[in-house]
């Protein structure tokens, strides 16, 4: 925990402090004087130390902002730069796993209420939403003149498309 006496002497460092947009994150730099020098904080304003919401970074990013910073590119849907402080599917704290961490859906969690069972529930969801939005497979193509060349194929003919139990 940080006492009151560092966290002024850090407050003190924001002079030096480079923030940059790195990915969905932004990573904080507080320069050679601090000991835990480089902290990642993501655009919920959470850092990935121990201090989550309040840690000094995200007072610097906060601070970087408001000088007109750019903030990083929102993530696609579906995808977490950092596990989420809370279950998507529940609201309970949720937790980071790296077993489950991957290319496509980022960081790996798991919620202390649902465990993985929460994780692939909410992703099962965003893919149904993802094939609600394009129910092609392979779409129809068709030549510049009108004539259907391949009908095309939805993917609701392949697989079963029903929502996972609420
Ligand atoms: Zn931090
Ligand atoms: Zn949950």
């Amino acid at each position: 925990m940080m006492t009151n006496t560092t966290y002024t002497a850090v407050l003190g460092q924001l002079e030096t402090t480079q923030v940059r947009v790195n990915g969905y994150l932004y990573q904080v730099d507080f320069g050679p004087a601090v000991r835990s020098r480089c902290h990642t904080v993501d655009r919920q304003k959470r850092c990935t130390c121990g201090l989550g919401a309040s840690c000094p970074a995200v007072l610097a990013v906060i601070e970087y902002l408001a000088e007109g910073g750019a903030e990083p590119p929102d993530p696609p849907e579906g995808y977490f730069p950092l596990a989420p402080g809370e279950c998507p599917v529940c609201g309970a704290p949720a937790h980071f796993d790296q077993q489950l961490c991957h290319r496509k859906r980022g960081a790996g969690w798991t919620c202390s209420q649902g465990g993985a069972g929460h994780y692939w529930r909410y992703h099962f969801s965003i893919l149904a939403e993802r094939i609600k939005a394009n129910p092609w497979l392979f779409p129809p193509v068709t030549a510049p003149d009108g004539t259907v060349l391949y009908p095309g194929l939805l993917r609701s003919d392949v697989i079963s498309t029903s929502e996972p139990a609420a």
